[in-house]
């Protein structure tokens, strides 16, 4: 299934934009959704899944996301793969930070998006525990076709997008309260 774009607004269901705004976001979604650039963040097995789905059998690079960022001032997508130890919970979060805005978060995994089977103290149960999630993958591990469906879901979702809309664009702020970080 290709991602395609939401329906041209018409009257009030766009909120009131305007055929140009509407245009606009149009052409940025297309162009944001086809180009994205992901930061793997691999801390386990379903790293290796994330690297078969990067080879040349499943080929990443349909998706215009063959340039994987190794600096996350030059990334879009947050790609976490694998259960996250509670000492990496501030890493992963100052990484997300540095991610210039627009920037989207996939969750790839039973043990990224849950902690899976590590249902302890050691292992943040879900990233979303720190960080927003865009998009969740299920499996142990996922195979690459799932997380190419997660990869086509997450292009969906930016089609969809309106630049107006700042709710998408909020910052996360460090709670120095908390013992995560
Ligand atoms: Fe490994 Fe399964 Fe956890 Fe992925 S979800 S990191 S494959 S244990």
């Amino acid at each position: 299934e290709l991602p395609v774009a939401r329906p041209y607004p018409a009257g009030g269901e766009g909120g009131g934009e305007s055929w140009v705004t509407s245009r606009l976001d149009l052409l940025v979604n297309w162009g944001r959704a086809n180009s994205l650039w992901p930061m793997p963040f691999g801390t386990a097995c379903c790293a290796i899944e994330f690297m078969a789905t990067a080879a040349s059998r499943f080929d990443l690079a349909r998706f215009g996301m063959e340039r994987l960022a190794v600096s996350p001032r030059q990334a879009d997508v947050l790609l976490c793969a694998g259960r996250v130890p509670l000492k990496l919970a501030p890493v992963i979060r100052r990484i997300y930070m540095q991610m210039p805005q627009p920037k989207w978060v996939i969750s790839m995994g039973a043990c990224a998006s849950t902690g899976g089977m590590f249902d302890n103290y050691a292992v943040v149960q879900g990233i979303d525990n720190i960080i927003p999630v865009d998009v969740y993958v299920p499996g142990c591990p996922p195979r690459p076709e799932g997380l190419l469906y997660g990869i086509l879901m997450l292009q969906k979702k930016v089609m969809n997008e309106r630049m107006a809309d700042k709710s998408l664009r909020h910052e996360i702020v460090p709670d120095p309260s908390s013992h995560l970080y």
